[in-house]
């Protein structure tokens, strides 16, 4: 008996010195995210921490000030207690990550409770990145081009959308068409990244949203991924989704912080997602990137003229000519950003964003109307996808140079580890 009591009390005092005082902090931080999710429907994206505490967070649904006085207590205990040695990278990364982190959780809680921010002092706040401006005269040079490479009477949206409407997957070919676009990019993803066996996702396809694809992760190596139906689907979408939500975007992702920091490490803190936060600058910048990693231009046009072209029924003749258009189009993506800008700082209206959307980043009216939709629901979020990819490219071209085999193994460093926008930075 005596025995046993004393295994149990030096099994409870084993477990309390496995735990290290970040480990603690990190376990308070998920709770608050979770508690923000009580007042911010879109703020937890993923969570597959202990079900007790999401539980413990509907019931408690603490005040946006007790969960923002907290947050300030930890940071004063964080910036107390640094890491323990700067040679340990992974753990200066993390002290920076829940810094970083609870900062924009701060931020998120004073915009819920009224407080205004520009478009810049929200991005800055809630995503440890400054965006860009551009001016229309930059965006007027590639429409300039546009015009050029697709002339005729008329505006050139018309002419541009009469062009891409050769190019629909239809409806009843999209499930197979976007199956073999992740095959693709799973194949190449392999060849690089060890993934863990029991890794698999689920694709569903839905109505009703304002973005075009989603990946809700759900622990355990698993995704749903959902498709959004609502609009017509190009073909180029295919590869970029597959890639986006999949392989290697933000399903190799959350796989490889599950395996390398949340149970390997048992760092808690990886276990939930807060959408609004820097985590999405590099989940949505990683998914872009990964895109041109897993498929260089013209390694794209060969698998989009021999399996994707064909798949949907299109003919593989064209896939060239679309390429060279679409190429185009990357030029404009900071419009999106300065239409949101201008939307959300209210120097335009809700009609005059989705013009500008038309007008200078060629969106067909409905698709305008969505981006609208998807500004209004998710505000700066939208630097995250370009802004995010040319500071992950930045970063891995510095470090990786042009070596397509140096750039997998720096590409999936950064997706196993919690490197911020800010650690992206050449002097971190
Ligand atoms: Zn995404």
């Amino acid at each position: 008996m005596r025995l046993i009591a004393w295994l149990l009390a030096a099994g409870v005092l084993f477990s309390a010195a496995q735990k290290t005082p970040m480990d603690t902090l990190a376990e308070h931080y998920v709770k608050l995210v979770l508690a923000m999710g009580q007042h911010d429907t879109d703020y937890v994206d993923a969570f597959y921490g202990p079900a007790e505490w999401r539980k413990q967070a509907e019931a408690a649904k603490r005040p946006l000030g007790a969960i923002d006085a907290e947050a300030a207590a930890l940071l004063t205990t964080l910036a107390r207690d640094k890491p323990p040695s700067p040679a340990d990278e992974l753990a200066t990364l993390r002290h920076h990550y829940l810094t970083k982190q609870l900062e924009a959780l701060r931020a998120r809680v004073s915009m819920l409770q009224g407080k205004k921010l520009t478009f810049d002092e929200e991005a800055r706040a809630l995503y440890d990145a400054t965006p860009p401006a551009h001016t229309e005269a930059e965006f007027q040079e590639t429409l300039d081009r546009f015009e050029e490479r697709l002339p005729g009477n008329g505006p050139l949206i018309d002419r541009y959308d009469a062009f891409r409407s050769r190019f629909i997957i239809p409806k009843d070919r999209l499930d197979g068409v976007f199956r073999a676009a992740i095959d693709g990019c799973r194949q190449r993803t392999v060849r690089h990244i060890d993934l863990p066996e029991a890794e698999s996702f689920v694709v569903e396809y839905v109505t009703g949203k304002s973005w075009s694809g989603y990946n809700w992760y759900q622990g355990n190596y698993r995704s749903i991924i959902q498709v959004n139906t609502d609009l017509p689907i190009y073909i180029d979408r295919a590869l970029d989704l597959a890639c986006h939500e999949g392989y290697p975007g933000h399903h190799v992702y959350n796989v490889l912080l599950e395996k390398h920091l949340v149970r390997d490490r048992g760092w808690v803190e990886f276990s939930v997602y807060p959408l609004f936060s820097p985590q999405s600058l590099i989940a949505e910048g990683t998914a872009n990137f990964g895109i041109d990693v897993a498929f260089p231009r013209e390694e794209r046009v060969k698998f989009e003229r021999d399996v994707l072209f064909p798949k949907a029924g299109l003919d593989p003749k064209l896939a060239d000519e679309y390429y060279e258009v679409f190429a185009l189009t990357d030029r404009l993506s900071y419009a999106g950003n300065e239409a949101a800008r201008r939307y959300l700082n209210g120097t335009i209206d809700k009609a005059a964003a989705a013009g500008w959307l038309e007008r200078y980043a060629l969106y067909a009216k409905p698709r305008a109307e969505q981006r609208v939709r998807f500004i209004e629901q998710y505000r700066s979020y939208v630097i995250n996808y370009n802004l995010g990819k040319d500071m992950v490219a930045e970063y891995i071209d510095r470090r990786a140079g042009t070596d397509p085999q140096k750039r997998w193994v720096e590409f999936e460093k950064l997706l196993s580890s919690p490197r911020l926008p800010s650690g992206l930075d050449a002097r971190r």
